[in-house]
């Protein structure tokens, strides 16, 4: 049977063995590394399908780790982050994490993050391309023709609201900083234009979600940025 490869990066060992043993039950082969050095070394000899890592290391900053890794390897990185590093958190997705989790978490929230992962790697490595249609709730994007439906009904997106969802589903499982959001969908120099993103995110909801206030897909994360959730296969 196969079992999803995972590294766990962090020096604290409770908590590496708490993230092993319910990573384990789950089915998946653990490694860990307490430092840097070790899960530079780990990664690149044994290539883990999904990274969790500790952003605080003995030897070094985990972005750095981050950076490093994310120059010859597309696996997928969990950071694991203390309540109050909104800025680390931020900085660590713009170094090219994918997700984070905040301390202290849950095994539920731990499984759901990595399995996120996981779907993403195998939806996204067979089918390059493949997201001529995407679905969520009631809703179908065609990408071919631009054609938008909710509940069968068309919906009329802009051309900018069409490439705001579409990155955001591509990314789905993945938190998207406000800059990364910025530059693929407005371009480089629009750091700085975080309303045009609200602006862009509220419309989205009021014509895609069914509560509007309470969206289901187009999930805001706190200070950081947003996440798409709920695509089907
Ligand atoms: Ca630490």
């Amino acid at each position: 049977m196969y079992k999803p490869h995972v590294l766990i990066v962090e020096d604290e060992a409770h908590i590496r063995r708490f993230v092993r043993i319910a990573l384990e039950k789950a089915g998946m082969v653990i490694n860990e590394a307490g430092s840097v050095e070790a899960a530079l070394i780990d990664s690149a000899s044994r290539r883990p399908e999904v990274i969790i890592v500790d952003l605080g290391l003995p030897d070094g900053d985990g972005k750095d780790f981050i950076r490093e890794v994310r120059s010859w390897s597309e696996a997928p990185i969990v950071v694991l982050s203390a309540r109050e590093d909104e800025k680390e958190k931020v900085e660590a997705l713009d170094a090219g994490a994918d997700d984070y989790l905040t301390k202290p978490f849950g095994v539920p929230e731990l499984l759901a993050r990595v399995r996120a992962q996981l779907r993403r790697i195998a939806r996204i490595n067979p089918a390059q391309g493949a997201f001529y249609q995407i679905h969520f709730g009631d809703v179908c994007v065609d990408m071919t023709t631009c054609e938008v439906t909710k509940g069968g009904s068309p919906v009329h997106l802009t051309r900018t609201e069409l490439r705001l969802l579409t990155t955001l589903a591509q990314g789905e499982g993945k938190v998207l900083t406000h800059r990364q959001l910025l530059q693929e969908v407005w371009g480089a120099g629009s750091a700085d234009r975080l309303h045009y993103l609200r602006i862009y995110m509220a419309n989205l909801r009021r014509k895609l979600e069914d509560d509007p206030a309470r969206p289901k897909h187009l999930i805001t994360e706190l200070q950081v940025g947003y996440r798409f959730a709920g695509l089907k296969d």
